[in-house]
């Protein structure tokens, strides 16, 4: 019977606090104290859990940003969680067994933060950020499709923090129209926003990797 958070043994104390750190205990509670080696494994926990918290949460907005920004949404999250799931798996392995070595349940707060993640992360797997994103720059999004289609150069161009136009064009449908494509993603597959393309006209017109539609006249085009 030791004290979880320094070891100091506490057979035969008549006060159910730790005379060394303080630390109080209750004799009936076998969660309150612990093997006089259990307090070390404290600590390491304590650091694991924080990291097993933090990874999810800067992965979740690093992916938030990358959707918004109109990189392919499933790369993105396969990417992100290819790299991060390993070592993030790692934290949580040592902050359980850290648990179970100080005979720790997981807190109240830990479970309710790991469902919230768990539902925001499952959350983004809809694609919402490209969505949100769009709806907020729609409108400046259709004066651009008017200045290309007027034959105004827009490439070369940061716009409103998150699309960068890298070049515009129009291009002629097959039923007489005009589209406008804008290229906001370079790489080895590049980003699209289209304006005025049926679906079929989207597949037939690129080499698609994936593509979304955003509204009735705006795809989102992800080529291979
Ligand atoms: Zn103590």
């Amino acid at each position: 019977m030791h004290c979880l958070d320094c070891g100091y043994s506490l057979h035969e104390l008549t006060k159910h606090r730790c005379p060394e750190c303080g630390r109080v205990f209750d004799l009936m509670d076998r969660r309150s104290w612990g093997t006089a080696q259990a307090f070390r494994f404290k600590t390491p926990a304590k650091i694991a859990g924080w990291i097993a918290l933090f990874i999810p949460v800067l992965l979740g907005i690093y992916i938030t940003v990358q959707m918004a920004w109109g990189q392919d949404d499933w790369t993105i999250v396969v990417f992100a969680w290819m790299l991060a799931g390993i070592p993030m798996a790692i934290a949580a392995a040592i902050w359980l067994s850290g648990l179970a070595m100080t005979k720790t349940d997981a807190s109240k707060r830990a479970t309710v933060i790991g469902f919230l993640l768990t539902v925001f992360h499952l959350g983004l797997l809809s694609e919402w950020p490209i969505h949100a994103a769009f709806a907020i720059h729609r409108d400046a999004l259709n004066r651009q499709a008017q200045r290309v289609n007027t034959g105004k150069s827009v490439s070369g161009w940061y716009w409103k923090d998150i699309y960068r136009i890298y070049s515009a064009r129009t291009a002629q449908t097959s039923n007489g129209a005009t589209a406008v494509i804008l290229q906001i993603g370079q790489g080895a597959g590049p980003d699209y926003l289209v304006y005025g393309m049926t679906d079929q006209q989207i597949e037939s017109s690129f080499n698609i990797w994936s593509y979304r539609r955003l509204d009735p006249d705006w795809h989102i085009v992800h080529e291979d």
